[in-house]
């Protein structure tokens, strides 16, 4: 079966639910039936929501683990041996 045969067959009720849509040039793609059609105003501005959805979703996440990382460093350095390293000295 080649995507074109199933170009044809596709019905008219793709509801494109798997469209790509390209927000500078407002051209949407169906991965589903190969449709391709200029998006409406709503659909880019539904697909730049959920782009800058997941850019801060990723960026969240990018944070979080730089703060893990970051609090690993500070714990490590704030450890009772680390700063008060007398408390093992004085039993000379
Ligand atoms: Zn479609």
């Amino acid at each position: 079966m080649s995507w074109d045969d199933n170009y044809d067959d596709i019905p008219d009720d793709c509801l494109h639910e798997e469209a790509d849509i390209d927000i500078l040039t407002g051209r949407a793609l169906c991965h589903v039936c190969g449709h391709a059609w200029w998006a409406s105003d709503a659909e880019i501005e539904a697909q730049a929501t959920h782009e800058r959805e997941y850019a801060e979703a990723v960026e969240r996440e990018e944070l979080a683990r730089r703060t893990i990382r970051e609090n690993t460093n500070s714990n490590v350095s704030r450890t009772p041996n680390a700063d008060e390293p007398e408390t093992t000295e004085p039993q000379r």
